[in-house]
């Protein structure tokens, strides 16, 4: 559950978590304008570390610039908030696995609904990391909500307000019984769940939506992608039917909250065998040992 830790990065300093809280007539609380990231904090003998944070720095300014906070950019840079992470990983000490998550939130109360120019306050919170989705094969259903849009709210920038739509969607997996959802755009192609991202393998080639199929430009996506060319495996980012997930030989999701997890069952049918299939199990453990011992690609922070 994401249950603040007890200290919190809020405005410019540490403070209890119960202090870090946002006025109800601020645009962050009225409109959802609140941009942000999600990234892993793990705990090894050789200390605590962190996956990909100039990515996820890097995503966080791209979703200003996108949606149009424009106060933050230049507020911050990548040293300073990879200092404040340092910070707020100090004071809290975790002892396993955490997340992290950073926003941006806009905390002006004006009246409407406008952005540029307006004030933003930072806030980065740790919680514990228990995945959103089952670990050991799940079931997935095709939702009834398709994903908004890159003309309606763009799916590429990480926006609190936009997430209305994967709760809809989660909530009618939930309630017909389905661990998460599937949601196509509006002419029926896959995108993602409504917090990860989505692989299939056919024939023993990678295929997922690419970055144009109204989906959030995952972390833990590219670094799939990174990991199973390296594997020797052959990468498709293209437009994605449904029902080639329903003839695909394994079916996996990946994401900061997901990890990489594989679907065993979707809309009724089973995927593949119903059991994880060797593509997935391979790319599971190179995610993993990616997250704290990589050495090649400079993905990882000491804290
Ligand atoms: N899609 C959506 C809609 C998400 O919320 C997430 C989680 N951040 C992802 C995909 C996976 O992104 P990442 O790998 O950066 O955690």
């Amino acid at each position: 559950m994401a249950i603040p830790h007890g200290k919190v990065f809020f405005g410019n300093s540490i403070v209890d978590a119960q202090d870090a809280t946002l006025g109800v007539a601020t645009s962050a609380v009225l409109y959802g304008l609140s941009v942000y990231t999600v990234f892993p904090v793990q705990v090894s003998a050789e200390g605590r570390t962190a996956f990909r944070l100039s990515d996820h720095y890097q995503r966080l300014v791209e979703s200003c610039k996108i949606i149009g906070i424009d106060t933050f950019a230049t507020q911050w840079t990548f040293e300073r908030f990879v200092e404040v992470v340092r910070e707020v990983v100090a004071a809290n000490a975790p002892d396993r696995e955490v997340y992290a998550r950073a926003t941006v939130h806009v905390d002006e109360s004006i009246p409407g609904t406008r952005v540029r120019g307006l004030s933003t306050t930072v806030s980065i919170f740790l919680y514990d990391a228990v995945p959103i989705v089952p670990q050991d094969g799940m079931r997935l259903k095709t939702s009834v909500w398709r994903r908004i849009p890159d003309n309606a709210i763009p799916s590429r920038a990480k926006v609190n307000g936009a997430y209305v739509n994967s709760v809809l969607a989660k909530q009618d997996a939930i309630d017909s019984g389905f661990d998460d959802c599937i949601f196509l755009d509006i002419n029926g192609h896959v995108c993602e769940l409504s917090a990860a991202n989505i692989f299939l393998v056919r024939g023993g080639v990678l295929i997922t939506p690419d970055v144009t199929s109204d989906i959030l430009d995952g972390i833990n996506r590219r670094t799939i992608l990174t990991l199973a060319r390296e594997e020797g495996i052959t990468v498709q980012e293209r437009t994605v039917d449904l029902t080639e997930l329903y003839i695909a030989d394994e079916v996996f999701v990946c994401g900061t909250s997901a990890g990489v997890a594989p679907v065993h069952e979707i809309d009724g049918r089973a995927v593949g065998e119903r059991r994880t299939g060797a593509t997935t199990s391979t790319l599971h453990k190179r995610h993993q040992a990616a997250l704290t011992g990589d050495e090649v690609h400079g993905w990882v922070t000491v804290l």
